[in-house]
């Protein structure tokens, strides 16, 4: 492609924050929607309590109900506890300035806060009540700016007011909402009952975002996978149908590596941004990153002045969703989540027949020079830790390096049988979605025990602590990728040729739509 596209890809990479079948919900389901929100508003406090009293086998399952009001001004919560707690807290150090009162409600005694903490008596409280100035938190998200006035964007972390959540603890939150007012949270929907949803203890990758207000949603199923879809509204239209059709094209990418969607109730979110009109010449796809904060999120910002159709061959999608593939993996090896991602997005678009077979190994070969060049005195784990300025591109492609190494060992040790794809299969099957951080050995070493000879760990010991980047080029000259000029051209005559074919062709048909 041209060299602007590489630019664009060069700044996407820069940008990129290391930083459910169905269609969309039409009016008729909205419809019945808001009945049950009506019907939750004068019930909803007692099936709160019946809740609270059920006895579940373990753990402690705390009920809050958070009603939203008509002019999204306010939020209005009610906690009742499993049992009587003395520690609650938001996890935001400015979430005290959007809280307007909070009391017991057993007792209607006041309740105080110092910084984030709420002073609770002694003997601990089993009901609170609080009020949220929705508003001005709202006014404190930048991405609420290029919104429409009636979108709100405000994460839980200001907000939400709990104890601390054990691996067996969790919240069911019911929303009460008004007429044509959505709520969008990444916790697990309890289908159910209206606008239920559980929150459980999840690794805290980034502060995971709640929505309120009047915008679209979807649920689409892919592979069996029900995928949650917000899109939210600013001042320019675009096709929400359309963009409801581009996440199912992005996450069927996904199913071509083992047939399935890494994650069975993910949620995606479209965030209109305004860009300046000197920036028309970028992709539609301004930026993407996924959070992991209360369930699997990935936030995608669009430029709605684009045609939907030129995303359907930009990466930062299959990239974010890529990511879904691997656990949460402690800080300084994020090295690996971007490499696996790197490599898949290059990959899946070629298997998805959106990009060609000698431009997926371009862009590799050409990824992976950058890797080689960036902060060769460092390690990957080094690099990760280190000022990301420099080392990026040292993060982004070292582990696309080792990706690649494990693939081609994998499918010629076993003749196309194992492969990076059903490594990652069994890893779906066995520990996906994840609520807990992984650390990269942890990773190798279950990734390891699929096989019946190690592979993982030994790259891992070969590469992680060690400066300098895998020397990738042979095994490129024998899978056939031959540089004229700096330019890729494919050799079938190779002996890996027919290794690297296996390795971009498609097996899975992807997900047929509901
Ligand atoms: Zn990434």
């Amino acid at each position: 492609m041209t060299e602007l596209r590489r630019i664009v890809d060069n700044v996407h990479e820069q940008q990129h924050n290391g930083m459910s079948t169905g269609c969309v919900i039409d009016e008729q389901l909205k419809t019945i929607i808001i009945k049950w929100s009506r019907r939750a508003t004068f019930a909803g406090l007692m099936w709160a309590t019946v809740l609270a009293s059920a006895s579940f086998a373990a753990g402690n399952h705390h009920v809050y109900t958070v009603q939203v009001d008509e002019s999204l001004d306010r939020l209005h919560v009610t906690a009742h506890f499993a049992a009587p707690v003395t520690y609650i807290a938001a996890r935001s150090n400015s979430a005290e300035q959007f809280l307007l009162g909070a009391q017991d409600c057993d007792s209607g005694e006041r309740i105080e806060t110092a910084g984030r903490r709420m002073a609770t008596p002694d003997a601990g409280i089993s009901c609170l009540s609080y009020v949220i100035d929705l508003r001005k938190a709202a006014k404190a998200e930048r991405r609420n700016r290029s919104l429409a006035p009636d979108n709100i964007i405000v994460s839980p972390i200001v907000w939400m007011w709990r104890p601390r959540l054990g691996r067996r603890d969790d919240v069911r939150v019911q929303f009460l909402l008004p007429d044509a007012v959505q709520v969008s949270v990444p916790w697990r929907p309890i289908e159910s009952t209206a606008h239920t949803y559980v929150l459980t203890a999840s690794p805290q990758s980034g502060s995971a975002t709640a929505i309120f207000g009047r915008f679209d949603a979807a649920v689409t199923n892919v592979a069996g996978s029900d995928l949650r879809i917000a899109l939210l509204r600013s001042s320019t239209d675009y096709d929400t149908a359309a963009m409801v059709d581009w996440i199912r094209d992005t996450a069927n990418n996904i199913t071509l590596v083992y047939g399935r969607f890494p994650n069975p109730a993910a949620r995606i979110i479209i965030i209109p941004v305004a860009t300046s009109p000197w920036r028309r010449d970028l992709p539609g796809v301004v930026f993407g990153r996924i959070v992991r904060d209360g369930g699997e999120t990935v936030e995608l910002l669009i430029d709605p002045r684009q045609p939907v159709e030129s995303y359907h061959s930009d990466w930062t999608a299959t990239h974010e969703l890529s990511h879904m593939m691997l656990p949460y993996l402690r800080g300084e090896q994020r090295w690996i989540s971007e490499g696996f991602a790197q490599y898949y997005q290059n990959v899946l678009l070629t298997r998805a027949g959106r990009y060609d077979e000698q431009y997926a190994w371009q862009k590799l070969h050409d990824g992976l020079e950058r890797g080689r060049t960036s902060v060769p005195e460092m390690s990957p784990n080094e690099a990760t830790g280190a000022d990301e300025r420099n080392s990026r591109m040292k993060v982004y492609w070292s582990g696309t390096a080792l990706a690649l190494l494990a693939d081609i060992e994998l499918r010629g040790r076993s003749n196309g049988k194992k492969s990076l794809d059903t490594v990652l299969g069994q890893f779906q099957r066995c520990c996906l979605p994840s609520v807990r951080t992984w650390t990269g050995t942890e990773l190798f070493t279950k990734f390891d025990s699929f096989l019946d000879e190690p592979l993982f760990m030994n790259l891992y010991r070969q590469f992680a602590d060690t400066p300098g980047f895998p020397d990738t080029n042979p095994l490129l000259g024998q899978l056939g990728i031959v540089l004229d000029d700096g330019k890729v051209r494919l050799s079938d005559a190779a002996e890996l040729a027919e290794i690297r074919a296996a390795l971009m062709a498609r097996i899975y048909t992807g997900a047929p739509g509901r």
